[in-house]
């Protein structure tokens, strides 16, 4: 004690990450990727770059974390959580709702990932191959169509996932039916919507650039 009576302890935060244990967002991406966890489809690891995507809304960019983390709340989700229930997916109205159902294997969103995707007959052969929205999400860069700009490419997923999801929560939540062509066009005016937004920012920062440099 009369050793330890003239030391002041301070308590620090040590990042264990790094060797000098200061924290840097490259290192926390790389730990983030290394990640192997449990989730309802099965063990995978975390893709940043998925969810990081510059041309999406920053609530897209959420939307996705959550998916890649496998915590949206479709009702099988609900089910795990204690909630009674009935599992019914509400777009098709056949099966039972999970995160891949609703978004890769759900007949009504077969319609417009099948209409969207005709631009590239091997994207639309390999539809079926994807299990979860990762494999759809990994192998999406492979069959980059040259039928319709990268830019417009780059972004599709997402804006039918956003789409889905947001359609899914309308007819649970106010009621109504979805018409899968409507989702379609609704697809279409989102890509179009983001890559205005994405187009003025990108003016925007030059603008501020030529004002401020
Ligand atoms: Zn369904």
């Amino acid at each position: 004690m009369e050793i330890l009576h003239n030391v002041i302890l301070v308590d620090e935060w040590a990042w264990k990450k790094e060797k000098n244990e200061i924290f840097s967002v490259k290192s926390c991406y790389e730990w983030l990727e290394d990640i192997e966890r449990p989730t309802n489809e099965g063990k995978r690891t975390f893709h940043c770059n998925f969810v990081w995507e510059p041309r999406i809304p920053t609530n897209v960019k959420f939307f996705m974390w959550s998916l890649m983390w496998g915590r949206i709340l479709t009702v099988d989700m609900l089910q795990k959580k204690g909630i009674q229930i009935q599992n019914r997916c509400c777009l098709c109205k056949t099966e039972e709702e999970s995160m891949p159902h609703l978004f890769l294997k759900c007949r009504f969103t077969m319609t417009p990932w099948e209409n969207l995707l005709t631009v590239h007959a091997s994207t639309r052969q390999t539809l079926p191959g994807w299990y979860t929205v990762t494999d759809m999400l990994q192998s999406w860069k492979d069959f980059n169509s040259r039928e319709v700009t990268s830019e417009i490419w780059a972004i599709l997923p997402y804006a039918l996932l956003w789409t889905v999801w947001r359609v899914r929560n309308e007819v649970i939540f106010q009621g109504g039916t979805a018409d899968e062509y409507k989702v379609i066009q609704r697809i279409k005016a989102t890509i179009w919507g983001w890559l205005n937004i994405a187009h003025m920012a990108k003016v925007a920062n030059a603008q501020c650039g030529h004002l401020y440099f």
